[in-house]
Formats: structure tokens, C-alpha cells, sequence
């Protein structure tokens, strides 16, 4: 139980990932803030694990995060562990593009995460124990053809937790982003499906395709990511700051 008695906020925290994350902090003791736009699918994660509080609220939305994360803090305490994680990926030809395309991806996986952060640091005290990750993407670390936005809103994820992690330096709080490869969740399965309609081809070889960018050719599941997480939230990792962790199977830049 490291984690007894923390208060965690996860954002997507009902599904794939987040909910893999999620779990594993509750499992450890915190009590969990679970954020999406999908009530009823927050819902059903708090019921299957204890001490996951499920509150729907949407990133892009900033002042409603502002207040649903306030008032989470008022009801179980200073976020001392924070993962932004919620997002989207959207791919497409970079010339089809439009500004509200690239807003939508922008405003969720970009704008949502420093509202997060920035209300989640305001909750913590000068002296205070930290962890704040956000979940960035291999595209966080190098291009991918075919997700300008998305590559665009990774690297901007690492921006942040680079500038945050040399602005908090000397205190007890960490900032780190992990950065996957292909995981087998439900934006892996749309994907598939997309890429599928646009080039013709069955939807399980759009998936085998994406399962070969990984560099060990499979797709990651999600408890390989929550692990990275884990241990960025442990004590061992006190001193890991500022970093990028890599779980993609192999090196990627
Ligand atoms: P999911 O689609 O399962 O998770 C995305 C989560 O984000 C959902 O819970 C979704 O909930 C939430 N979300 C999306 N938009 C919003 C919004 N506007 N406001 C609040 N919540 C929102 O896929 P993953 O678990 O794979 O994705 C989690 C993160 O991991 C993403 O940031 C993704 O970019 C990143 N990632 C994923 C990889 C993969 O291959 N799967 C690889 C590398 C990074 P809801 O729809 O209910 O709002």
C-alpha cells in the first residue's frame, strides 16, 4: 500500500491506459480520481475497482476541469499524483487538415494537460511530495507520417514537463513524460479502423501494421505502461525528472 492515503488524478481514467494506471494507484492505496466525458463508462471502472472516484468532465472544457479537479481536492486531498492522459489521435493527410481539426487535437492532448497540471500544482503545498507524468507518445519523441496534429501536441507534452520539471527544481515533486508505442486500447481498435477505410485493406491488417511500428513488432498492453508509471511514482524514482520513458519495445530516437 505505498500510496495509502494519497490523492491520484488520472484524466481518460476510464479506459485503456488511464484505467490501467488508475487501477494500479488504487490498488496501491490512493484514492483516484477518474476524469472522461463518458459517465456511464466512468461508472462501471469504479464499480469493478475500490477507491476509484469517477467525475466526467471534459479536458477542452477549462473551466469545468478547473472546478471538477478543485473540488476533488477538497474532497480527498492535494493531487500528489497527477497523470494527464487523457487524448486523442486523429491521423489523416496533413494537407486535408483543418483548423478545427488541428484545435480539436490541440485543445484535448495539449491545452487539457497544462490546465491539469496547473490546478493539480496549485492543490500541492511548498514541501509537498509529487508526481506529476503525462502521457505523451513515441510521436512525443519523433515524427509519424500521417499525425502531424498528434506528433505536434506529443512533443509539446514533453515541452511542459521539461520547462515544469526545471521551474519545481529542489522540490519533493517530479515531472516525467512516458512515451508508448502501438498499445493494444480502444484508439489502437478506431485507428485500425480507420486507417483500414482509407487504404482499403482489411481492419486486422491496418492492426498488424500498427503492431510493426513497434520496434519489437508487437503490440504493448496496457499494464507494460501503468508498470512505467508505477515505478515513476515510487520513492526509487525520486531523482527522474524531466524524462522521457520510452515502452516501445526497442529504441525509437
Ligand atoms: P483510450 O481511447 O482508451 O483513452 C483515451 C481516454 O481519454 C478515454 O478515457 C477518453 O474518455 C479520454 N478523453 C478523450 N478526450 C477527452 C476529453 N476531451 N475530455 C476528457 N477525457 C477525454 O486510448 P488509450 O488508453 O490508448 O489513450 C490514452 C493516452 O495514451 C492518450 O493520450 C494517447 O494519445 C496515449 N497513447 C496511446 C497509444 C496507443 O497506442 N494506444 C500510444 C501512445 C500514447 P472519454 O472518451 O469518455 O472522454
Amino acid at each position: 500500500m505505498e500510496h495509502s492515503g494519497r490523492h491520484a488524478l488520472v484524466t481518460g481514467g476510464g479506459t485503456g491506459i488511464g484505467l490501467a494506471i488508475a487501477t494500479a494507484l488504487a490498488n496501491a492505496g490512493a484514492e483516484v480520481t477518474i476524469t472522461g466525458r463518458r459517465a456511464d463508462v466512468l461508472k462501471a471502472a469504479a464499480a469493478a475497482t475500490p477507491r476509484l472516484h469517477p467525475v466526467a468532465v471534459d479536458v477542452t472544457d477549462e473551466t469545468a476541469l478547473r472546478d471538477a479537479i478543485a473540488r476533488a481536492a477538497e474532497e480527498r486531498g492535494p493531487v500528489a499524483i497527477c497523470v494527464a492522459n487523457a487524448g486523442i489521435a486523429e491521423g489523416g493527410r496533413f494537407r486535408d487538415v483543418t483548423m478545427t481539426d488541428w484545435r480539436r487535437t490541440m485543445s484535448t492532448n495539449l491545452d487539457g494537460a497544462f490546465v491539469t497540471f496547473q490546478v493539480a500544482l496549485a492543490t500541492l503545498g511548498k514541501a509537498d511530495w509529487g508526481r506529476m507524468i503525462a502521457v505523451s507518445s513515441i510521436a512525443g519523441v519523433r515524427g509519424l507520417a500521417g499525425a502531424v496534429p498528434y506528433t505536434a501536441s506529443k512533443h509539446g507534452l514533453i515541452g511542459l514537463i521539461r520547462a515544469l520539471s526545471e521551474e519545481h527544481m529542489g522540490r519533493a515533486v517530479t515531472f516525467n513524460a512516458l512515451c508508448p508505442g502501438y498499445v493494444d486500447t480502444d484508439i489502437v481498435t478506431r485507428n485500425a479502423a480507420a486507417i483500414a477505410a482509407r487504404r482499403g485493406i482489411p481492419e486486422a491488417a491496418a492492426a498488424a501494421d500498427m503492431a510493426r511500428g513497434n520496434r519489437h513488432r508487437t503490440l504493448l498492453q496496457v499494464d507494460e505502461v501503468a508498470g512505467a508509471a508505477m515505478w515513476l511514482c515510487s520513492d526509487a524514482a525520486r531523482s527522474v525528472n524531466g524524462q522521457t520513458i520510452q515502452v516501445a519495445g526497442g529504441q525509437v530516437a
